[in-house]
Protein backbone atom coordinates (compact mmCIF):
# COMPACT_ATOMS: atom_id res chain seq x y z
CA UNK A 1 0.00 0.00 0.00
CA UNK A 2 1.36 3.20 -0.66
CA UNK A 3 1.87 6.00 1.64
CA UNK A 4 0.24 9.25 1.56
CA UNK A 5 2.73 12.21 2.71
CA UNK A 6 2.30 15.79 3.88
CA UNK A 7 5.30 17.32 2.51
CA UNK A 8 2.19 19.63 0.80
CA UNK A 9 1.95 21.31 4.04
CA UNK A 10 1.95 25.36 4.20
CA UNK A 11 5.14 26.71 4.21
CA UNK A 12 6.91 27.62 7.79
CA UNK A 13 6.13 23.67 8.59
CA UNK A 14 3.64 21.46 9.40
CA UNK A 15 1.18 22.57 12.05
CA UNK A 16 -0.91 20.65 13.60
CA UNK A 17 -3.77 20.85 16.61
CA UNK A 18 -4.01 18.57 19.00
CA UNK A 19 -7.28 18.32 20.78
CA UNK A 20 -8.11 16.68 24.43
CA UNK A 21 -10.78 16.37 26.69
CA UNK A 22 -8.99 15.51 29.27
CA UNK A 23 -5.05 15.28 30.13
CA UNK A 24 -4.27 11.97 28.56
CA UNK A 25 -6.24 11.70 25.88
CA UNK A 26 -3.71 13.25 23.27
CA UNK A 27 -0.64 10.70 24.02
CA UNK A 28 -3.34 7.83 24.33
CA UNK A 29 -4.64 8.44 20.70
CA UNK A 30 -1.85 9.74 18.72
CA UNK A 31 1.02 10.42 20.78
CA UNK A 32 2.66 7.76 18.75
CA UNK A 33 1.95 9.37 15.39
CA UNK A 34 2.96 12.70 17.20
CA UNK A 35 6.23 11.27 18.00
CA UNK A 36 6.53 10.14 14.39
CA UNK A 37 5.54 13.38 13.05
CA UNK A 38 7.89 15.10 15.16
CA UNK A 39 10.92 12.85 13.52
CA UNK A 40 9.80 13.37 10.29
CA UNK A 41 8.95 17.11 9.56
CA UNK A 42 11.91 18.46 12.21
CA UNK A 43 10.12 22.11 11.18
CA UNK A 44 6.16 21.04 12.52
CA UNK A 45 5.03 22.48 15.40
CA UNK A 46 2.03 21.01 17.72
CA UNK A 47 -0.63 22.98 18.62
CA UNK A 48 -2.05 21.53 21.89
CA UNK A 49 -5.49 22.11 23.73
CA UNK A 50 -6.99 20.19 27.08
CA UNK A 51 -10.32 20.86 27.82
CA UNK A 52 -10.48 19.14 31.56
CA UNK A 53 -6.99 20.04 32.89
CA UNK A 54 -7.18 20.87 37.01
CA UNK A 55 -4.59 20.23 39.83
CA UNK A 56 -2.41 17.43 39.42
CA UNK A 57 -4.08 16.78 35.85
CA UNK A 58 -2.67 19.90 34.77
CA UNK A 59 0.42 19.44 36.32
CA UNK A 60 0.56 16.29 34.21
CA UNK A 61 -0.76 17.35 31.28
CA UNK A 62 1.81 19.99 31.03
CA UNK A 63 4.70 17.52 31.20
CA UNK A 64 3.26 14.79 28.83
CA UNK A 65 2.89 17.58 26.02
CA UNK A 66 6.52 18.75 26.69
CA UNK A 67 7.62 15.06 27.00
CA UNK A 68 5.90 14.10 23.34
CA UNK A 69 6.34 17.48 21.32
CA UNK A 70 9.47 19.32 22.93
CA UNK A 71 10.56 21.89 21.61
CA UNK A 72 8.05 22.02 19.01
CA UNK A 73 4.97 22.31 21.55
CA UNK A 74 3.03 25.33 21.46
CA UNK A 75 0.73 25.83 24.56
CA UNK A 76 -0.29 23.87 26.05
CA UNK A 77 -3.84 25.40 26.09
CA UNK A 78 -5.00 23.60 29.95
CA UNK A 79 -8.74 24.60 30.42
CA UNK A 80 -10.61 23.79 33.76
CA UNK A 81 -13.96 22.24 32.92
CA UNK A 82 -15.12 19.94 34.56
CA UNK A 83 -14.48 15.67 34.28
CA UNK A 84 -17.85 14.62 32.66
CA UNK A 85 -19.92 17.82 32.52
CA UNK A 86 -18.44 19.16 29.25
CA UNK A 87 -21.92 18.92 27.04
CA UNK A 88 -23.40 20.61 30.38
CA UNK A 89 -20.90 24.14 29.60
CA UNK A 90 -21.23 23.67 25.44
CA UNK A 91 -21.49 27.33 25.30
CA UNK A 92 -18.14 27.77 26.93
CA UNK A 93 -16.48 25.20 25.08
CA UNK A 94 -17.50 26.34 22.12
CA UNK A 95 -16.20 30.07 23.11
CA UNK A 96 -13.22 28.46 23.46
CA UNK A 97 -13.41 26.70 19.62
CA UNK A 98 -13.88 29.96 18.46
CA UNK A 99 -10.97 31.62 19.69
CA UNK A 100 -8.43 28.68 18.47
CA UNK A 101 -9.99 29.24 15.36
CA UNK A 102 -8.92 32.76 15.15
CA UNK A 103 -5.44 31.90 16.40
CA UNK A 104 -4.59 28.94 14.30
CA UNK A 105 -5.48 27.32 10.90
CA UNK A 106 -3.85 24.14 11.04
CA UNK A 107 -2.57 21.45 8.41
CA UNK A 108 -4.07 18.72 10.18
CA UNK A 109 -5.85 18.33 13.49
CA UNK A 110 -6.40 15.70 15.78
CA UNK A 111 -9.31 15.14 17.77
CA UNK A 112 -11.87 12.63 19.73
CA UNK A 113 -13.86 10.15 17.26
CA UNK A 114 -17.28 11.27 17.27
CA UNK A 115 -18.80 8.04 17.57
CA UNK A 116 -16.97 7.84 21.09
CA UNK A 117 -18.98 6.45 24.53
CA UNK A 118 -17.85 9.15 26.15
CA UNK A 119 -19.74 12.47 26.29
CA UNK A 120 -17.14 14.66 26.55
CA UNK A 121 -15.42 13.16 24.18
CA UNK A 122 -18.46 13.10 22.06
CA UNK A 123 -18.28 17.05 22.22
CA UNK A 124 -15.29 18.08 21.49
CA UNK A 125 -15.10 15.98 18.50
CA UNK A 126 -18.48 17.44 17.62
CA UNK A 127 -17.24 21.00 18.23
CA UNK A 128 -14.03 20.25 15.81
CA UNK A 129 -16.03 19.28 13.19
CA UNK A 130 -18.75 21.95 13.33
CA UNK A 131 -15.50 25.06 13.71
CA UNK A 132 -13.27 23.74 11.32
CA UNK A 133 -14.49 23.40 8.06
CA UNK A 134 -11.92 23.25 5.29
CA UNK A 135 -9.37 21.26 7.36
CA UNK A 136 -7.73 17.73 7.50
CA UNK A 137 -9.12 16.00 10.54
CA UNK A 138 -8.30 12.75 11.81
CA UNK A 139 -10.51 11.46 14.71
CA UNK A 140 -8.46 9.41 17.01
CA UNK A 141 -9.29 6.07 19.76
CA UNK A 142 -9.53 5.64 23.18
CA UNK A 143 -9.87 2.12 24.81
CA UNK A 144 -12.55 2.37 27.79
CA UNK A 145 -14.73 0.25 30.00
CA UNK A 146 -17.68 1.27 27.36
CA UNK A 147 -16.41 -0.59 24.72
CA UNK A 148 -16.84 2.06 21.89
CA UNK A 149 -14.02 0.09 19.48
CA UNK A 150 -14.83 0.51 16.09
CA UNK A 151 -13.42 0.37 12.66
CA UNK A 152 -10.77 2.93 11.71
CA UNK A 153 -9.78 3.41 8.44
CA UNK A 154 -6.71 5.29 8.20
CA UNK A 155 -3.48 3.92 10.04
CA UNK A 156 -0.20 4.72 11.27
CA UNK A 157 2.57 2.33 11.68
CA UNK A 158 4.78 3.03 14.28
CA UNK A 159 8.59 1.78 14.77
CA UNK A 160 9.21 0.00 17.94
CA UNK A 161 11.14 2.66 19.77
CA UNK A 162 8.52 4.68 19.22
CA UNK A 163 5.40 2.97 19.88
CA UNK A 164 7.66 1.99 22.91
CA UNK A 165 8.29 5.29 23.90
CA UNK A 166 4.67 6.51 23.22
CA UNK A 167 4.03 4.20 26.15
CA UNK A 168 6.77 4.43 28.79
CA UNK A 169 5.99 8.07 28.52
CA UNK A 170 2.31 7.55 29.17
CA UNK A 171 3.02 5.82 32.48
CA UNK A 172 5.91 8.26 33.20
CA UNK A 173 3.69 11.26 32.88
CA UNK A 174 0.31 10.27 33.99
CA UNK A 175 0.87 9.01 38.07
CA UNK A 176 -2.26 9.89 39.00
CA UNK A 177 -4.13 7.66 36.77
CA UNK A 178 -2.28 4.13 37.93
CA UNK A 179 -4.95 2.94 40.21
CA UNK A 180 -7.31 3.12 37.26
CA UNK A 181 -7.91 -0.86 36.43
CA UNK A 182 -7.18 -0.41 32.79
CA UNK A 183 -4.23 2.24 32.73
CA UNK A 184 -1.27 -0.62 31.98
CA UNK A 185 0.94 -0.34 29.02
CA UNK A 186 -1.00 -4.09 27.82
CA UNK A 187 -4.12 -1.73 27.47
CA UNK A 188 -2.08 0.52 24.84
CA UNK A 189 0.28 -1.54 23.71
CA UNK A 190 -2.71 -4.76 22.57
CA UNK A 191 -4.58 -1.78 21.04
CA UNK A 192 -1.55 -0.88 19.01
CA UNK A 193 -0.71 -4.93 18.05
CA UNK A 194 -4.27 -5.30 16.57
CA UNK A 195 -4.28 -1.93 14.95
CA UNK A 196 -0.60 -2.66 13.17
CA UNK A 197 -1.70 -6.19 12.47
CA UNK A 198 -4.83 -4.36 10.72
CA UNK A 199 -2.07 -2.35 8.69
CA UNK A 200 0.84 -4.41 8.01
CA UNK A 201 2.69 -2.52 10.06
CA UNK A 202 6.31 -3.80 9.68
CA UNK A 203 6.81 -3.73 13.34
CA UNK A 204 3.34 -5.37 13.88
CA UNK A 205 2.39 -1.79 15.78
CA UNK A 206 0.58 1.44 14.85
CA UNK A 207 -2.15 3.81 15.82
CA UNK A 208 -5.33 3.95 13.75
CA UNK A 209 -7.69 6.61 13.06
CA UNK A 210 -11.14 7.76 11.56
CA UNK A 211 -10.95 9.75 8.41
CA UNK A 212 -13.98 11.29 7.56
CA UNK A 213 -13.01 13.69 4.33
CA UNK A 214 -9.50 13.71 2.46
CA UNK A 215 -8.77 15.33 -0.64
CA UNK A 216 -6.32 13.84 -3.43
ZN1 LIG B 1 -10.86 11.43 28.04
Amino acid sequence: MIQLSLDGAARGGLKVLCLGSHSDDIEIGCGGTILRLAEKYPDCTFHWVVFSATGVRAAEAQCAAMRFAGPRLRGPVLKTFADGFLPFAGAEVKTVFEELKREISPDLIFTHSRKDAHQDHRLVAELTWNTFRNHLILEYEIPKYDGDLGQPNFFVPLQPETYKNKVQFIIDAFQSQHSKHWFQPETFLSLMRLRGMECNAPSGYAEAFYSRKVTL
